[in-house]
């Protein structure tokens, strides 16, 4: 299957949270092709150093803005209509999961269904970031997207996966009643350079634990699995699914699937560092394995994730090391 590029250089497409970790690299992508992009963040979890490289592109608007309060369609950049609009913008990591939960609920909920009636009023298409969080601890292995999931809905992750879960069914009823064009794509564990090296997601925190000679924190035993995903790779998925037709929900990610014990000596390797491995409390409803079954993607979209994983460490770690010593 061979996806034509729907979406370029005569396209306005609006990207929320477009000044976080995957959402900039998309933003990156979407103007390399030509495209006129607006980014709205609010920068709870997302940096303005994210796409300050874009600052003075005349292609290129970044709003500041709360998107669960809706759209500031007063600025002239957000009144003119959009081709896509793509839904990225949510707090993403476990230690968000603490701090921000009442924002992960809105952005997931309140935001969403704005989204959607402003996509409804432009006829775009609209695009949104799900999670495999959707599967919650997963009792089938690889997760298929017609499993329908293990999730706990008042535990500590409930506010991520369950709102993820409502702008789901909320993208689904809009396609429904309104005929509206989605696309759903249930993203599963990625990174790269931009991340926050205090998010709390295992990759940024074994890098910079490892890069300060500081002992590597798994929790519990570290024989839970986690498959790991480049974020160019990723954004190539997700620009697959705004270019097609399909509607989704379809994973996108890597079938690279490691132990956190496994992640962690890798990552010590790679760096070079002497740290140890130490072992720490686990947190609760922390899913056992997550692996994409990626069949869908293939078929739909002709999707192949291309790096290696120690290509991708190497690249993530020089990021970290040049971020640190500055
Ligand atoms: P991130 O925190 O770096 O990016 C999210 C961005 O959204 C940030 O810039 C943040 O400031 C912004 N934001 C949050 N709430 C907002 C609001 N109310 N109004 C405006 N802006 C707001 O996280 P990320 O890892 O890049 O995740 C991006 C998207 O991808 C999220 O929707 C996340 O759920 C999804 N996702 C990411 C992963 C991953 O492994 N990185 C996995 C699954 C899903």
């Amino acid at each position: 299957m061979v996806v034509a590029q729907r979406f370029g250089a005569e396209h306005r497409i609006l990207v929320t949270g477009g000044a976080g970790f995957v959402p900039s690299h998309l933003v990156d992508a979407l103007i390399a092709r030509g495209c006129t992009v607006v980014a709205v963040d609010n920068f709870v979890t997302g940096s303005k150093e994210n796409v300050a490289h874009l600052a003075d592109h005349p292609r290129f608007t970044l709003v500041e803005a709360d998107v669960s309060e809706g759209l500031p369609e007063h600025h002239p950049a957000i009144a003119e209509r959009f081709d896509a609009i793509m839904h990225l913008a949510s707090p993403a990591s476990p230690t968000d999961f603490a701090s921000l939960p009442i924002e992960i609920l809105r952005v997931g909920s309140l935001a969403t269904l704005h989204l959607l009636d402003r996509a409804v009023a432009d006829r775009a298409r609209f695009l949104l970031a799900s999670t495999s969080e959707a599967y919650g601890d997963p009792q089938v292995h690889p997760q298929v997207e017609t499993y329908w999931g293990n999730v706990n809905p008042i535990g500590v992750r409930s506010v991520y996966d369950e709102a993820k879960r409502f702008a789901e069914a909320s993208t689904m009823a809009y396609h429904r009643y309104h005929g509206l064009d989605v696309g759903i794509v249930r993203i599963f564990n990625t990174y790269g350079p931009r991340m926050r090296p205090d998010d709390g997601r295992a990759i940024p925190t074994f890098i910079t634990q490892a890069l300060r000679g500081e002992p590597l924190t798994v929790h519990g035993t570290g024989s839970q699995t986690r498959s790991i995903c480049y974020v160019s790779d990723l954004v190539r998925g997700i620009l697959l699914l705004l270019d097609s037709t399909e509607t989704g929900p379809i994973n996108c990610g890597t079938e690279h699937e490691v132990s956190m014990r496994e992640l962690a000596e890798t990552i010590a390797a790679l760096t070079g560092s002497r740290s140890q491995v130490s072992y720490i409390t686990r947190t609760a409803d922390d899913p056992e394995m997550r692996r994409p079954d990626l069949t869908l993607a293939r078929e739909r979209l002709g999707y192949e994730p291309e790096v290696a994983p120690a290509d991708g460490l190497r690249r993530t770690i020089e990021h970290f090391s040049q971020r640190l010593a500055g």
